[in-house]
């Protein structure tokens, strides 16, 4: 029902937009009109967009489009990448490496007769083996999925060849649902932990269960003081819309939580142009903290129906409309001062990051 609301309300705006785009094309030579007459005086027809709520947050509202966003801070960017080449590689350690194109990352670690690759976006999978020629000319020789997501493995056949490919149990229950001929099912499947050794290599693949979705697992290298958890930090940044689509969003919270306890010294999650440090985990949960007593509060304090007019106060998903919009923006208001230049694209998804929230608060 909440999404349903917020669709409606991302619907509204769209009709507004649309409708101001219709007059001022129509103004030319439909003077007399209606339309005209109304936009120039008195309350909008009913379904189109009335005043603004009061304390309106100046950041734009889900639907309504932005001409500028806020400027992404320079500690959010990773290093440049070679745009004509696509990817970036990074050395993490002993033979394990990231991959990026600034918006996706994957890795792959090296051994002595061959190589494992972790993901396989379907972004820049075509280049990954080039990526590997560079630093090894072993064949691939195994594929760990994180999760079951096409964006983060559905780039695995044009790995070539016929690597074992390892994912949690759930993972495959889902793949085999999907169908879907780019996510070959695993060989190897488990269900809390399994460790893959290859050569002198070492991957510790674990499941913290359901927070971003169903199997999504840590793949730990401990030699290389490096974790890898898809989807769920994102260093530097505001999280993808809605926790990144979390599933589960008090796991979502837990896993943060779980993440912030682990030691290592290199966090790859997934997405974002640069790899994370325990020090990104501890900022991004302190942002959710924050997160989670704004809503908190806003729920307590805003009044339901609260300025609604007669008609619409007997209109159940009206009323929840109207509240759940109040509270989102009181939301944004209470952060926007502290975290607006802290997080690389704040803008972009506050407003869905506070109606996650408030769902979350009241249904979970
Ligand atoms: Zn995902």
């Amino acid at each position: 029902m909440p999404s349903v609301i917020r669709h409606a309300a991302a619907r509204r705006h769209a009709y507004m937009i649309a409708a101001a785009g219709l007059i001022a094309a129509a103004a030319a030579y439909l003077a007399a009109s209606d339309l005209v007459a109304r936009a120039d005086a008195g309350p909008a027809a009913p379904g189109t967009s009335g005043a603004p709520y009061p304390d309106m947050p100046a950041l734009a509202p889900i639907g309504v489009r932005v001409d500028r966003y806020l400027d992404v801070p320079e500690s959010a960017k990773g290093p440049a990448i070679d745009r004509a080449k696509g990817y970036r590689t990074q050395k993490l350690g002993d033979g394990l490496y990231m991959i990026t194109d600034g918006a996706y990352q994957s890795m792959f670690m090296t051994y002595e007769s061959g190589v494992v690759v972790v993901d396989a976006p379907p972004a820049y999978a075509g280049r990954i083996r080039q990526a590997i020629a560079e630093v090894s000319d072993k064949p691939i020789t195994h594929v760990v999925y994180s999760h079951f997501h096409s964006d983060h493995i559905g780039g695995t056949r044009t790995l070539g060849g016929t690597p074992v490919i390892i994912a949690h149990r759930d993972t495959n229950r889902l793949l085999a649902r999907d169908a879907d001929p780019n996510r070959p099912l695993a060989a190897v499947t488990f269900e809390d932990r399994y460790r893959l050794e290859v050569g002198s290599q070492v991957l510790e693949l674990s499941y913290h269960g359901v927070a971003h979705a169903p199997g999504n697992i840590f793949v730990h290298a401990p030699k290389q003081r490096t974790l890898m958890v898809v989807d769920v930090i994102f260093p530097g940044w505001m999280p993808w819309r809605r926790f990144a689509l979390a599933q589960d969003v008090p796991g979502y919270f837990a896993q943060v939580d779980t993440i912030s306890g682990w030691s290592f010294d290199t966090l790859v999650g997934g997405h974002v142009g640069r790899t994370g440090t325990p020090a990104d985990v501890a900022t991004q949960r302190a942002f959710m903290q924050d997160l989670k007593a704004a809503a908190s509060s806003a729920l307590k304090t805003t009044v339901p129906a609260e300025g609604l007019v007669p008609p619409d106060v007997d209109n159940p998903w009206a009323v929840f409309d109207h509240y759940i919009d109040r509270v989102a923006a009181s939301c944004v208001n209470q952060l926007t001062p502290k975290w607006a230049g802290k997080l690389a694209a704040y803008d972009v998804y506050i407003w869905d990051q506070c109606y996650s929230m408030e769902q979350s608060l009241r249904i979970d």
